[in-house]
């Protein structure tokens, strides 16, 4: 069995603001494995960013970890101060986020910052670090590293700014890496070789990877294993073969349809979700999709069903698969594969 880089436990964080506490995670469980790729998915206000924030423990006031714990090595990263935190982020730990640009800093070239970051981590001097660094920008597919490493920021493309700041973040050879929309910003094809460069670099350098993502299609053949969050709790959670092929959860069904695939053939039209994400400074008592579920029930609004397992991490929290529920023909979203969610 492989090590647990980092494990969540039951982890709440809430911000409370004038208008009351809004319970943006409401006890989120995972934990990502050595060289494995977690996708965390849900639409904008499910938590997925608020958990990665957590984990990094830059969720800014109003917000506080309320209560959980985030094992990263065994170490409980909750019960860090700042400062003890400073020696994690971007060592043990580094995050990119959906637009490169206001990360990079434009007055330096991308190659200074990769240097820094380099000197700063590791034990080497300018000239190593330089050579690291032309090593780094080849490693994501900058073409002519050794010019390219002397342009600033601007003179990058979006996609090529954002490799930069995946060398950057490899660069402190972290054993995590969160990758937070890291491609939302970018067009399709460029979204699509991003996407491509992560799972390359899952396979070289055995760094674990938290990708977050609102699009589900995004993470398909990148992930070992997916969670689905919506309303601050995790929905679902299996491999990425599991949910996409058989998913369990209405919400996720939700996704599955709302994601473009050449497969689906001339009536595979796409279909958003109807409705908005429930109010989190008063939570619904029961399941958090209710006001939006085509196959709500009466129980639903009631009481949060409990997770129901298919297998070893393939769980999911819905009320149609309690053993006593109704037979109900659900439509999974899913165009290829034996699918039976019941
Ligand atoms: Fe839909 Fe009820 Fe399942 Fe929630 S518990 S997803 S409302 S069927």
């Amino acid at each position: 069995m492989k090590e647990k880089i980092i494990e969540v436990n039951n982890l709440q964080t809430s911000f409370y603001t004038h208008l009351g506490e809004v319970q943006a995670v409401r006890g989120v469980s995972f934990n990502v494995a050595k060289g494995e790729v977690l996708g965390i998915v849900g639409e904008s206000g499910s938590g997925k960013s608020v958990t990665s924030m957590s984990i990094m423990k830059l969720v800014s006031y109003p917000g506080k970890i309320k209560s959980g714990e985030i094992l990263f090595r065994g170490e409980d990263l909750a019960k860090k101060t700042d400062k003890e935190m400073l020696s994690v982020r971007g060592d043990k730990i580094s995050m990119i986020f959906q637009d490169p640009m206001t990360s990079l800093n434009p007055v330096y070239t991308i190659g200074n910052q990769i240097i820094e970051a380099i000197i700063r981590h590791q034990n080497v001097g300018k000239d190593e670090a330089r050579e690291k660094a032309i090593e780094m920008l080849k490693l994501v597919g900058i073409p002519s590293p050794e010019e390219r490493i002397d342009n600033y920021p601007h003179e990058f493309s979006g996609g090529m700014r954002q490799r930069a700041m995946i060398a950057i973040a490899l660069s402190c050879e972290p054993d995590l890496l969160i990758a937070d929309e890291p491609t939302t910003a970018l067009d399709v094809t460029i979204q699509a070789q991003i996407m491509e460069l992560l799972k390359e670099l899952k396979n070289k350098v055995d760094t674990s990877i938290i990708l977050i993502t609102h699009d589900l299609g995004v993470v398909a053949d990148t992930c070992d294993k997916i969670i689905v969050m919506y309303g601050g709790l995790v929905m679902e959670r299996g491999s990425a073969q599991e949910i996409f092929y058989t998913p369990k959860h209405p919400y996720t069904m939700g996704l599955m349809k709302s994601i473009p695939r050449l497969d689906a053939g001339d009536d595979g039209r796409l279909i958003p979700i109807p409705g908005t994400p429930p109010d989190l400074i008063k939570p619904p008592t029961g399941c958090p999709f209710s006001a939006r579920c085509p196959y709500a029930m009466k129980i639903c609004t009631q009481e949060m069903p409990g997770y129901t397992k298919f297998g070893e991490g393939n769980e999911a929290a819905c009320w149609l698969l309690h053993k006593d529920a109704p037979e109900v023909e659900v439509d999974t979203g899913v165009v290829r594969g034996d699918v039976n969610a019941k």
